[in-house]
């Protein structure tokens, strides 16, 4: 028998300043450890002033996780240790696996009109922790969108609907990363593995969530489901957009320390001297 998801937390996320002055939204983070396992972070960058983006990420060590970026609208330049550069331009996701370690700088760019984009972090397996590091860039034009029915509409980053599978697959949690719209009044009913983490983020509009439509869903707010094997979302007056995420739990144990989440102190501690002596990057371009 169908048991929906109810909802187990609300958030809103809280204003915080990243990088080398960069205003976001961090939606969740190092505080609600372990609550999203196997997701650590969820930020939402988006401004209409430039001066809120501008000074970007500039160089930094990442080791022990994934960071999915994705952009709704605007650019933001990549470069890396590796000797990769690009560019993530409107609708497209960068998948990183920073595994043993990158350096890598993020600078978004100057754009007319809005910046919109979402940075999440997915932790990895302390059995692939020190992977080697990889991209897997997927430009907007390479993720399907399906309407399984009127008023719905679904990007599909990682994961499948209706026998479409998205183009991130073989990632340890299997997750699954979808960009859902609805229109006023249509709903989703969703099939998500027992035993794994469900959230929503609302993006835009407003939408009712859980079995009843008991928690309304505001933009810049995420619900957080509690177990079951399906969730239900419905949009209210307004057309709702929405990111809806799945993974499956590691029950790990989290060492986390800015930019490297690890499994113990130690662990920590040598990535950080390591990064001090220059033996981080243990991957050669
Ligand atoms: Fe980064």
């Amino acid at each position: 028998m169908s048991q929906p998801r109810s909802v187990a937390l609300l958030l809103t996320g809280n204003p915080t300043v990243e990088g080398a002055g960069v205003r976001l939204n961090r939606v969740f983070g190092y505080p609600e450890v372990p609550k999203f396992d196997p997701f650590l972070l969820l930020d939402d960058f988006g401004s209409d002033n430039p001066e809120d983006y501008l000074a970007g990420f500039p160089w930094h060590p990442h080791r022990g996780i994934e960071t999915v970026t994705y952009m709704l609208s605007g650019e933001v330049e990549h470069g890396d240790s590796l000797g990769n550069e690009g560019v993530i331009s409107t609708g497209d996701v960068q998948w990183m696996t920073a595994g043993s370690g990158i350096v890598h700088q993020e600078m978004p760019r100057r754009v007319e009109g809005r910046l919109r984009g979402f940075q999440l972090w997915t932790n990895l397996p302390a059995a692939s922790k020190m992977m080697e590091p990889r991209y897997r860039d997927v430009p907007a034009d390479s993720i399907p969108e399906v309407s399984p029915h009127e008023g719905l509409k679904i990007k599909i980053i990682a994961g499948e609907v209706v026998g479409v599978r998205g183009p991130v697959q073989d990632v340890v949690v299997e997750p699954e990363y979808f960009d859902i719209t609805l229109e006023p009044g249509a709903d989703l009913e969703h099939p998500t593995p027992p035993g794994h983490t469900v959230f929503a983020y609302a993006v835009n509009g407003r939408g009712k969530v859980g079995p009843n439509g008991t928690h309304t869903l505001d933009r810049g707010q995420l619900a957080l489901f509690t177990e079951g094997d399906s969730v239900l979302i419905r949009a209210s007056d307004v057309p709702f957009r929405f990111l809806l995420v799945s993974g499956k739990p590691l029950g790990e144990p989290v060492a986390w320390s800015g930019p490297i989440v690890m499994n113990t102190r130690e662990e920590l501690a040598t990535a950080f001297r390591e990064y001090q002596d220059g033996t981080f990057i243990k991957t050669q371009p």
